[in-house]
């Protein structure tokens, strides 16, 4: 999508700080942080705006996802606990609409 932040991150366009990544999967850290470790984890395809647009033939890359924020909550010390977070919608304070995860911890 062309006018998408997180599209021109993953084309590099817009500078980011990487985390990690997979064939699917890109993970940045967050500019405006809200937990000593904060990580974003986005499909690199704009393949919804929210997890309220996911259908069932979304499992392969969401499960993509979810082992590399493992692996990222394993490299950053997160071995007390970490949160991964997606925000629906403006009024649960989304603000980029490419679908995302926060990936938090390290309190
Ligand atoms: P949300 O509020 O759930 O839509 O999350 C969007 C997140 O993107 C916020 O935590 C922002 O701090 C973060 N963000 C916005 N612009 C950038 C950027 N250029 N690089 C990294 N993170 C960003
Ligand atoms: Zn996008």
């Amino acid at each position: 999508m062309t006018d998408c932040l997180f599209c021109k991150i993953v084309a590099k366009e817009i500078p980011s700080t990487p985390v990690g990544e997979t064939d699917l999967i890109y993970a940045f850290r967050d500019i405006a942080p809200t937990a000593p470790t904060h990580v974003l984890l986005i499909p690199k395809e704009h393949l919804a705006s929210s997890a309220g647009d996911l259908g069932s033939d979304d499992g392969p890359w969401m499960a993509d996802l979810f082992v590399l924020a493992a692996q990222i909550a394993a490299d950053e010390g997160l071995d007390d606990g970490w949160r991964l977070i997606t925000n629906v919608g403006p009024a649960a304070g989304q603000t980029v609409f490419h679908i995302h995860f926060h990936l938090m911890g390290g309190w």
